[in-house]
């Protein structure tokens, strides 16, 4: 008997679980499946990339083969491109059922979605500002017969202060009778309180964890002083990248704003790359994370929006350009890599500013980062130009009004007015793209050309000396 049959698996689950390479449980899985399939309520912590999205998917798939209507079963999540991650994994287990899945997210044509929310699909995958939105203004449709909600990543959703209205709303309108399946990557206050409060007995599993992160992840962290910070990351990116050129790097950083400084520089100084930021049209936030899942570009610069939950098998490489706030931030962060048993590395750019959060970091993760070895006199010779690639990406991003705040309130503006944001961007895009641009523009590409080569021979005339590096 496989251990897939022991936890109660019905054959045609466990033939789509090997077709997808699953051969048998993780721990989360072995633990919490069979007393979801009993029906009970579960909370199931453990790390990032421990085959969470299975565990309760696996269950709510055999159940709704028993019974089969919609909406069956509403998973909620924090961020849209988790949402559109787990209703692929339901639609592969789930591929023998034919069953109907939808997201809703923001940044999508909210018609549509209701549309799709009309035709009463089995399993709908949302992330709670939206749903709540659609409740809002046109409240056609029901999910007050559904037999599971799942909050995936829980932690965030309830303890992150702007979800808690959404969800208020949203839960309202969901059956008393049902099963409630919170996943997390922590046991949180928030998450023990709610299981207190519960009046049904709660099946509770946390994988037992002293240190919050892989072995197989190498955790490391360079120092140095905040004004040459850039030069660094440009420095390690470029050494890492020549050494490995196949690999997949992600780059978080802390603001949209700087996600956006940081692509453009990248790129201006011969690194492609995609960008993943709530600021940013979701198409484009879609077409850049498949951009990088399917290995077309190699490095993907990405606000925190990218650290929960997303399953890029074949990352090497986390680069924190800022050290997370809270350490929790940087266990979902590097746990985008070193997944399912591979092997990965997360260098961390620590400034004199950010001792005090590296040690909260250790202390939280129970592990010492060991120092990154680099070369300073290599950074130093790039400063200038990586200055200047800095001061020219602020300049653009000026005129393109990146503003953040400002952003934010322009697209309020709209959605007061009844104008759809992303519509109106991509008026504004096309307009743009029209608009002949005149000798200024070729003189900037020169000098952008120039910026380029200049940097690429510093690194291609250390690699011819032969210099070794050091690790
Ligand atoms: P998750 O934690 O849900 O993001 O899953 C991380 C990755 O592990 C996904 O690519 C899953 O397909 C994969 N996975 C899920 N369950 C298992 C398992 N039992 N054995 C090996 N890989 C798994």
């Amino acid at each position: 008997m496989s251990e897939f049959e022991g936890i109660g698996l019905d054959e045609w689950l466990i033939a789509q679980c090997k077709a997808m390479g699953i051969s048998k449980p993780s721990p989360i899985q072995k633990h919490c499946i069979p007393p979801i399939l009993e029906g009970q309520n579960c909370v199931g912590c453990a790390k990032t990339g421990s085959g969470k999205t299975a565990a309760f998917a696996l269950p709510i798939l055999q159940k709704l083969s028993e019974d089969r209507y919609g909406p069956y079963a509403l998973v909620l999540t924090p961020t849209r491109e988790l949402a559109f991650q787990i209703a692929d994994q339901f639609k592969v287990l789930g591929k023998e059922l034919n069953i109907n899945v939808t997201v809703i997210t923001g940044g999508m044509d909210m018609v549509r979605q209701g549309k799709d929310l009309n035709v009463k699909p089995h399993i709908v995958v949302s992330t709670p500002g939206r749903l709540a939105d659609h409740y809002e203004s046109c409240d056609t449709f029901s999910l007050k017969k559904i037999k599971f909600l799942v909050l995936d990543e829980a932690d965030r959703l309830l303890e992150d202060t702007g979800f808690a209205e959404q969800l208020e709303i949203i839960f309202k309108k969901l059956p008393k009778k049902r099963q409630t399946l919170l996943f997390s990557a922590t046991m949180t206050p928030a998450i023990r309180q709610l299981q207190e409060s519960s009046e049904e007995k709660v099946f509770s599993w946390s994988q037992s964890a002293d240190v919050m992160t892989v072995d197989e992840l190498d955790q490391r962290y360079v120092l140095m002083n905040a004004d040459v910070k850039d030069a660094y990351l440009m420095h390690i990116l470029e050494k890492y990248t020549t050494e490995r050129p196949k690999s997949s790097i992600i780059i978080f950083t802390s603001t949209c704003k700087y996600a956006q400084i940081l692509a453009m520089m990248c790129e201006d100084l011969g690194f492609p790359c995609v960008s993943l930021h709530s600021m940013l049209p979701q198409k484009f936030r879609l077409s850049g994370l498949t951009k990088f899942k399917s290995d077309q570009v190699k490095v993907l610069i990405a606000t925190d929006v990218a650290s929960r939950g997303l399953d890029i098998p074949t990352v090497d490489l986390i680069i924190n350009h800022n050290v997370p706030n809270r350490p929790r931030d940087y266990v979902h962060r590097v746990g985008r890599t070193a997944r399912a048993g591979r092997g990965g590395m997360a260098i961390t750019l620590v400034t004199q500013f950010d001792v005090h959060l590296t040690k909260s970091v250790e202390s939280y993760i129970n592990t010492k980062l060991i120092e990154h070895a680099t070369d300073e006199s290599e950074v130093m010779k790039i400063l200038t130009e990586v200055a200047v690639s800095r001061r020219e990406a602020e300049i653009r991003l000026d005129e393109r009004d990146f503003g953040e705040k400002r952003e934010i309130n322009k697209r309020k503006k709209l959605i007061l007015e009844g104008i759809d944001p992303e519509k109106e961007e991509e008026e504004r895009q096309a307009k743009k793209a029209k608009r002949k641009d005149g000798k200024s523009k070729e003189e900037k590409d020169a000098e952008k050309r120039e910026r380029k080569e200049k940097f690429k021979n510093r690194f291609s005339k250390k690699k011819k000396a032969g210099k070794a590096v050091k690790q």
